[in-house]
């Protein structure tokens, strides 16, 4: 059982459809694959419709952009109801953060000389929900200025460069608290990364568990095999389900291919098992909650 549970698509800034996703999943041999557009769930049917012709499982998730302690940090929420209005509320703060922040960033770039209209980003990526960097990124490989995405992070688009700006982001407990109203379960994302390294310690951890947090993404291109393997006892000593994933981006991130990392099946097991909880409780709470599916692996 391979299962790969953080993935973008062109809804956000990946390079596939979500169909063409799951295809790339199932032709790598994956069994399962999530779907985690940034902030967002419009890739979500697309993807489930697609898993069930290719044969895999399908897991409805996305990472949302969250703050804590001033710090950016990732959660991946698997199985929220997108429609859930305080989830909808904070996403769709996010997603006017990253809006606004496209033309903060064009005007940086325009002050050293590059010039990138605000229609080319919005069109080059397709048009995405959650409008990023690397959309810019794209922009400016498609000007010449740079060879691809890596360089223009390099040079322009990550904290320190002269076009950085930085956008909203949800507050992390909240965000948990929230998750779990919408039926869902949440996930750190590569907490140690170096964003979120500084501000995830093991204590602070330990204390999102009582926010609801459940699990931990511990094998993840980021983390150095001593720190995956750190996060793994963490996870084990707190009783967090313990992921593993690629973070792939289709042709926009190296070294990120599907399966790349993956989550162990009885890892897997206990996350739909947390998810099944979840879901129940936010609907014994609030029958109008509609927590999204999961695929499942045809027998
Ligand atoms: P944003 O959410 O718009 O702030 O942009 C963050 C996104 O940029 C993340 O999804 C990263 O995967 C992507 N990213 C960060 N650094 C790089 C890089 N060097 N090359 C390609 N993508 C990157
Ligand atoms: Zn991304
Ligand atoms: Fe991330
Ligand atoms: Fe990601």
């Amino acid at each position: 059982m391979r299962a790969d549970l953080h993935t973008h698509s062109r809804r956000s800034d990946g390079t596939d459809s979500p169909a063409e996703l799951v295809r790339a999943a199932a032709a790598a041999g994956l069994d399962v694959v999530a779907l985690t557009d940034h902030d967002s769930a419009a890739g979500w049917e697309e993807a489930a419709a697609a898993a069930l012709e290719a044969g895999i499982g399908f897991v409805p998730g996305m990472e949302i952009s969250c703050a804590l302690d001033g710090r950016g940090v990732h959660l991946l929420a698997y199985g929220v109801d997108p429609e859930h209005p305080g989830l909808r509320a904070e996403l769709r703060d996010v997603l006017a953060g990253r809006n606004q922040r496209l033309p903060a960033i064009l005007a940086r770039l325009r002050t050293l000389g590059i010039h990138v209209g605000e229609d080319d980003v919005r069109r080059l990526s397709g048009h995405a929900t959650a409008l990023g960097r690397p959309h810019v990124a794209d922009a400016l490989v498609a000007t010449g200025d740079v060879a691809d995405r890596s360089e223009a992070f390099e040079r322009y688009l990550s904290p320190g460069r002269p076009a950085y700006v930085l956008r909203h982001a949800a507050p992390l407990r909240s965000v948990l608290a929230l998750v779990a109203e919408a039926g869902g379960v949440g996930v750190l994302a590569h907490p140690w990364s170096r964003g979120s390294r500084r501000v995830l310690t093991p204590e602070t951890v330990a204390s999102l568990v009582g926010d609801g947090l459940v699990g931990l993404e511990a094998w993840h291109h980021d983390h150095p095999t001593a720190d995956a393997v750190r996060l793994q006892a963490l996870a084990d000593e707190l009783g967090l389900v313990a992921t593993g994933s690629s973070d792939y981006h289709g042709t926009g991130k190296v070294d990120h291919d599907l399966g790349s990392h993956t989550t162990a099946p009885e890892q897997l097991e206990v996350l739909l098992a947390r998810m099944a909880r979840a879901a129940e409780l936010a609907r014994d709470r609030d029958p109008s909650v509609h927590p999204a599916p999961v695929v499942p692996v045809p027998s």
